[in-house]
């Protein structure tokens, strides 16, 4: 029987080689599109052994004839499409880069599967960023709740979720929309609040940081998942009979301060915060300054609290997360004190 085939945009980012590795594990032929870089960007590959097992597509997602020639050429069962600018505070200074990427690239895959490969399944990496700042506060978000996008990132995602939905709607295309709530692995990029703090306190417990770590604004409420669990929903999402769009996340919230006590309780360290506002700080049982908070690392508007609510994907896809934040602090932990 011929091999089911897929292309993953952002194979090498944190979902991508997730994603990657459970499309190999089911015997599906992957293809992965990756940029030029002078570093090296397959050690999230490397990580599950799959880097040979890919067949890689030299492409920015900015060269949009380069593009259709690989989807008219591979005519792939699906398309995964997680590439991204994903840095919602990097969309603050570069929002033209992150509409262009973000945005205007959904739209040239998804007229590249109208006009040349219309039984392509077409998967789109939507943000829980979408619903912003103006919920109502701790009010759980589901499918049907008001979307107030505040950054450059987020807009971009709101258009290119809107295309997607577009393009079902018009063409008859199978293009769903998974609107994931934060999700993390020991893979995450290190720019992100919960690497950073995990890393920062394996460094520093092992004498390898000097510095306390700095951050923003540490009130801040995420949903944060495994992205194990949620590369798995990704999947059934396209197993299933019709393209729609589901929220995916835990239905539970933290703050970055929580998080901070979660992973130090987790290490065995003591810590004590003082101060209030930008003075805010944690310090051991020594008084050594751990943790600093930086108004530097404060957003021009910040979504300060989200939660979601995931009754759509348990009822229809029968999916719930296997792991808690505690699990996901443990794998994180783990990873860092093995590469110390
Ligand atoms: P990530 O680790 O930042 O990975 C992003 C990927 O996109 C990388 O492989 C990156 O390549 C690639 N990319 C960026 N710009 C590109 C370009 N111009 N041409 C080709 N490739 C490009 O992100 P992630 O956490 O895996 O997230 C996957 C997707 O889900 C993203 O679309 C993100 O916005 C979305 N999302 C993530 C979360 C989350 O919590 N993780 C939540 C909701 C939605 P390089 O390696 O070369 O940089
Ligand atoms: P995001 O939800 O995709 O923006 O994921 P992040 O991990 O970048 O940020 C999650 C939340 O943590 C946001 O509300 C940030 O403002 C907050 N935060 C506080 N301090 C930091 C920090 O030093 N770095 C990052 N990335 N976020 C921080």
């Amino acid at each position: 029987m011929k091999k089911k085939t897929a292309i993953i945009s952002g194979i090498t980012g944190q979902d991508g080689s997730y994603l990657a590795n459970l499309l190999i594990k089911k015997g599906i032929r992957v293809y992965g599109i990756i940029r030029r870089t002078s570093t090296d960007p397959f050690y999230r590959l490397k990580y599950f052994n799959i880097e040979k097992k890919i067949e890689l597509i030299n492409v920015d997602m900015s060269e949009h004839q380069r593009i259709n020639n690989c989807i008219n050429k591979i005519k792939p069962n699906f398309f995964f499409n997680l590439a991204a600018q994903s840095f919602v505070a990097y969309s603050y200074y570069n929002p033209i880069y992150t509409d262009t990427i973000n945005n205007l690239s959904v739209l040239n895959i998804l007229e590249a599967i109208k006009n040349s490969s219309n039984k392509t399944k077409f998967y789109q990496a939507s943000s829980s960023e979408m619903y912003g700042g103006l919920n109502y506060y701790n009010k759980k978000l589901n499918e049907d709740s008001k979307f107030n996008p505040i950054s450059p990132y987020a807009i971009s995602k709101l258009s290119a979720y809107h295309y997607t939905k577009m393009y079902r709607r018009s063409y008859n295309i199978f293009a769903s929309n998974g609107i994931l709530f934060n999700h993390e692995s020991p893979l995450r990029g290190e720019q992100f609040v919960t690497k950073k703090i995990v890393k920062g306190l394996v460094e520093i417990l092992n004498g390898k940081k000097e510095d306390p770590i700095y951050l923003g604004n540490i009130y801040s409420k995420r949903d944060w998942g495994h992205a194990k669990d949620y590369v798995e929903v990704i999947y059934k999402i396209m197993s299933y009979k019709k393209a729609d769009d589901f929220v995916i996340a835990s239905n539970k919230n933290y703050s970055v301060k929580e998080f901070v006590n979660l992973v130090c309780k987790n290490l065995g360290l003591k810590i004590f915060w003082r101060g209030k506002g930008i003075n805010e700080k944690a310090i051991d049982k020594n008084g050594k300054i751990l943790i600093k908070v930086n108004k530097k690392l404060f957003r021009p508007l910040d979504v300060t609290n989200l939660i979601g609510d995931t009754i759509k994907a348990k009822k229809i896809l029968k999916w719930t997360p296997r792991k808690n934040l505690n699990e996901l602090i443990k794998d994180m932990i783990l990873f860092e004190e093995k590469n110390i």
